[in-house]
């Protein structure tokens, strides 16, 4: 048995490869049908155990069919694709409750198709969501595993396979939902759960590589310094996009506390400039604050409002041009205001609004998520605010401008 599957490294390389497909679906660079697709294929590779020689996700389409949408490992003539009638003994796997189950290979002519041979076996295991949300009754399908030596199963394959098949079907519900359907418990339940297991390796990465750099390990080669540096680099993008992704299951679950206080708007900014002169110091970046000559007080979620600037002062570094120059200032209007200003490659008037959907890029050459914006608008939404593009010009730069509730004054 290839027992390294069930090593936690394999587990979360699969469950990064999922994500990483789920969050291109979701920025609308794969159709979600090809997103499922691709997605039961990484699943239908990563569920294979050292016992099985082949793997297939296939999912019910319509009432009498079900469609091959991923193969991995040797599945005989058995292709992703193509289509095969929903009668016995599938149709027995899917109205049983069983997550394990044997199939008589020669009974269908699925199994035939796997070219299962007599020594062999035929393991069904149903697509079931655990939490089943309301507008999924049944099964969305069957994984097939195919065995060549059909000794029991041991418990920890059991656990693995039974494992593979809820996140398979949480896969495959989420990609085949779209816009505000993704939103939905199955989603965050699949965020929640991916990200938990990513957080911790990513953590001890980062501390490694930090301790590589500072030489708490001898002296390495100068060459090192370059890959190290891309290393940690790559680290703290992939941070940024597992907190994202975090955050974004929070907000969908409501599991996102706010908690109002009073804010002097002017000492924000200039908390908010401190906090990222590191950040502008190596995007040589120039960071001004404005404030207004009194306190201009507002009633938010001080940790939030934070987030939100921070997120503001990244977005104009990244895309502030070689230079970046910023300006943080303080609007005593009603309700009151942080600016963030710009002066580089600025946003085309249309997709003002649009750069606030979750997961829109405008540009993927410049890394990130997508999430960013749309977080701070919920955000400083959950506060009683808003968020949005005071002024863009494409080539001069842009204004962002969070506006809170003033807080009343005794
Ligand atoms: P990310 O920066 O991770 O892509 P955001 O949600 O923060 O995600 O931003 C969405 C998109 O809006 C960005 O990809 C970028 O194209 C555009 N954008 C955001 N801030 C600015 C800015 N200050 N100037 C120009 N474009 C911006």
């Amino acid at each position: 048995m290839n027992t390294q599957l069930s090593d936690r490294v394999d587990v979360e390389r699969a469950l990064g490869g999922a994500v990483s497909e789920l969050a291109a679906a979701l920025r609308g660079q794969a159709r979600p049908a090809e997103a499922g697709a691709s997605l039961a294929g990484t699943l239908a590779e990563h569920a294979l155990t050292g016992s099985v020689r082949g793997c297939a996700v296939c999912l019910i389409d319509g009432a009498q069919a079900v469609r091959v949408v991923g193969v991995a490992g040797n599945t005989g003539h058995l292709a992703a694709g193509s289509v095969w009638e929903l009668a016995p003994p599938l149709l027995d796997v899917l109205s049983d409750t069983n997550p394990i189950q044997r199939v008589e290979p020669s009974a269908s002519a699925l199994g035939q198709a796997l070219g299962v041979d007599e020594d062999g076996e035929l393991v069904a295991t149903p697509l079931r969501i655990v939490d089943d949300a309301a507008d999924h009754a049944g099964p969305l399908g069957v994984m097939l595993l195919v065995r060549d030596r059909p000794a029991p199963l041991a418990e920890e394959e059991c656990a693995f396979i039974e494992d593979y098949s809820s996140l398979a079907a949480l896969a495959l519900h989420s990609s085949h939902h779209t816009g505000s359907q993704v939103a939905s418990e199955s989603m965050a339940s699949f965020l929640n759960l991916v990200v938990h297991d990513l957080r911790a390796p990513l953590t001890v990465l980062s501390g490694y590589v930090d301790l590589l750099r500072a030489g708490t390990f001898g002296d390495g080669p100068k060459a090192w310094e370059k890959p190290l540096e891309m290393i940690a680099g790559k680290i703290s993008e992939t941070h940024r996009l597992v907190d994202d992704i975090l955050l974004a299951a929070r907000l969908e679950s409501g599991a996102m506390p706010v908690s109002i206080e009073t804010l002097d708007l002017g000492e924000v900014i200039t908390r908010a400039a401190v906090r990222s002169e590191a950040r502008a110091g190596l995007a040589a970046a120039t960071i001004e604050t404005k404030r207004s000559p009194q306190p201009v007080l507002a009633a938010a979620d001080r940790f939030q409002v934070d987030r939100i600037v921070d997120n503001l002062i990244n977005n104009a570094i990244n895309y502030g041009g070689p230079s970046p120059w910023i300006r943080l200032s303080v609007d005593d209007a009603q309700p009151p205001a942080i600016r963030v200003e710009d002066r580089g490659v600025g946003i085309s008037p249309e997709l003002h609004s649009r750069i606030f959907d979750r997961f829109f890029r405008v540009d993927n050459r410049v890394p990130g998520t997508g999430f960013g914006l749309h977080v701070g608008r919920v955000l400083a939404e959950a506060c009683g605010g808003s968020l949005r593009v005071e002024s863009s010009v494409l080539g001069e730069g842009s204004v962002f401008r969070i506006e809170l509730p003033a807080a009343t004054t005794n």
